[in-house]
């Protein structure tokens, strides 16, 4: 069977940015099960993904639109230290989550100098051309449960 809209695809994936640095590497890990055409994957990816068979290996340039998009500026911003007086401790690289206007936003802490610290609300991999090796290893029809609630369910899925 061909991945199209509604069914369950397990797949293996290598990625690596710009500059190839490896991101990650799933071949070592466990494959990613995921429910096609319910946007749970890039869109850039689910469109390589369409139409694929069991076995299929292939290889994906994407560019940030159809990724993470482009970084945006204004989710940069500089914080007084003083914000933080209720953290432990405070570390460049440290993840936390911001409670905005726009609701609850991954951040991560990419400089603290003297009384400021720099979080950056931007995704990871935004405005970053994405490389992918992809091997399919196997496809099933979605259930009406997994179609309803928009995820796969069972192993690789969600448990509830
Ligand atoms: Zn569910």
């Amino acid at each position: 069977m061909k991945i199209s809209k509604d069914t369950v695809a397990t797949f293996h994936y290598r990625l690596t940015a710009d500059d190839e640095l490896l991101i990650e590497d799933s071949f070592k890990n466990e494959p990613l099960t995921y429910l096609h055409g319910h946007q749970n994957l890039i869109i850039g990816m689910e469109n390589a993904l369409e139409n694929k068979r069991e076995g299929d290996k292939f290889s994906i340039t994407i560019p940030p639109e159809e990724a993470y998009g482009q970084r945006i500026d204004e989710m940069v911003q500089l914080v007084p230290i003083t914000a933080f007086d209720a953290v432990d401790e405070l570390f460049e690289g440290m993840r936390f989550t911001a409670t905005t206007d726009a609701g609850d936003v991954p951040v991560v802490i990419t400089q603290i100098e003297n009384d400021q610290v720099t979080v950056d609300g931007n995704h990871p991999l935004a405005g970053q051309t994405l490389n992918f090796s992809v091997e399919i290893l196997s496809i099933r029809p979605a259930t009406a449960e997994e179609i309803e609630h928009g995820h796969v369910h069972g192993a690789g899925g969600h448990h509830h």
